[in-house]
């Protein structure tokens, strides 16, 4: 969905590595993240700094091969390594549905998927995901269980603002963010974790250096000029250069999209689709309602398994069974290139109730 602007923006985010570049495993043996390189690092703090969504000063960077690499360096870094049995891990449903995957995986004796944090009741220490905006519903999210004994990861992957409002720079103990949602480049495969307590950023370090030893120097060599455009299309603070700040552009198409949406569901009178209420966006200067990077969609008019009716129209979609919660629910993704999106709601806005009938009469 972003590709067009990148393109837009030509060769001012080019970069060229040379053959003899970038080879040693080391990029700076003085931080404690060894394989971050420091450019990248300080276009983290500056991005962060001007669009206000996280505090920076006192955290440690520790950068790895997508978020996805940081959230197991987590549980890992959470998980007490002694324990008689493994540590519970969970989150709200409905929640990413990697979460208990990736948690299950190698069956680890460090920790394990417990599922909806709602239903949680076992006594002692747990790790809790909260993820804000959520994905897949896109709800603004804060911990649920709160007992003694929580170790809590935000997954921010969404904090940005052509999804949310920015509201206040988050300053949580243990906070993940990724390029693959922040400015599209998901083929990087480049997150970073802020984190407050040096012993857990030290084990988080640890786990990746056992797992990959260091995260791709070119990646981040390219992930830090993608940043550092952005960055600079926002500098001299007030004076955003509009039709080429990333931020303005995602925004107004993701408002654009969400648009088409809601106006597709009610034309077709089968879906449903949350709301989201207005607030102000410290960052835009402006208020406005959640347009989330996902569609978590309701199919009404009796229709009990959504995915499986919008796939014999040619919509693929993801059941909600996958989030913890009801298949009368699908994920859709909101950032497909045009094409694709435009396919989508045109599909979507011809689906009457008489094809639900005769979709309850095929199926039994
Ligand atoms: N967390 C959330 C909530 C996500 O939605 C995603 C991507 N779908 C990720 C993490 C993974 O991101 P990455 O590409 O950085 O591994």
């Amino acid at each position: 969905m972003y590709e067009r602007f990148w393109q837009q923006m030509g060769d001012i985010t080019t970069i060229v590595i040379s053959g003899w570049q970038s080879m040693s495993y080391f990029s700076d043996v003085k931080n404690l993240c060894w394989f971050l390189e420091p450019e990248f690092a300080k276009q983290i703090i500056r991005l962060h700094k001007i669009v206000g969504n996280a505090v920076t000063d006192n955290y440690y960077i520790v950068v790895g091969t997508g978020s996805t690499q940081l959230f197991q360096a987590a549980l890992y870094a959470l998980s007490p390594p002694n324990a008689s049995e493994p540590m519970s891990v969970v989150s709200a449903a409905p929640f990413y549905s990697s979460y208990p995957s990736v948690t299950d995986f190698l069956k680890s004796g460090l920790y394990k998927w417990a599922g909806d944090a709602n239903n949680f009741n076992k006594d002692g220490p747990y790790i809790e995901l909260v993820t804000s905006p959520n994905n897949p519903d896109g709800s603004i999210r804060q911990p649920v269980v709160n007992r003694s004994g929580e170790n809590l990861v935000h997954d921010f992957a969404y904090y940005w603002p052509q999804y949310t409002p920015i509201s206040s720079p988050a300053d949580h103990d243990l906070m993940l963010f990724t390029v693959s949602k922040a400015t599209g480049h998901a083929g990087m495969r480049l997150g970073w974790a802020l984190v407050k307590d040096k012993e857990v950023a030290k084990k988080m370090t640890s786990f990746i250096e056992l797992n990959t030893i260091g995260v791709s120097k070119d990646s981040q060599q390219r992930a830090a000029k993608i940043l550092q455009v952005i960055s600079d299309s926002y500098e001299p603070v007030g004076n955003p250069k509009q039709s080429g700040s990333f931020f303005h552009f995602s925004h107004s198409m993701m408002e654009e999209r969400w648009k088409a949406l809601r106006s597709a569901a009610k034309q077709s009178g089968l879906f449903s689709l949350p709301e989201f209420p207005s607030s102000f966006c410290n960052f835009l200067g402006q208020a406005f309602g959640s347009q989330p990077a996902f569609a978590w969609l309701k199919c009404e008019g009796g229709i009990e398994d959504c995915g499986n009716f919008l796939k014999k129209h040619k919509i693929l979609a993801r059941n909600g069974k996958h989030f913890g919660a009801s298949p009368e629910y699908v994920r859709v993704s909101m950032l497909d290139r045009d094409e694709s999106f435009n396919l989508f709601t045109k599909r979507l806005s011809s689906l009457h109730l008489s094809q639900s009938k005769d979709h309850e009469e095929e199926s039994p």
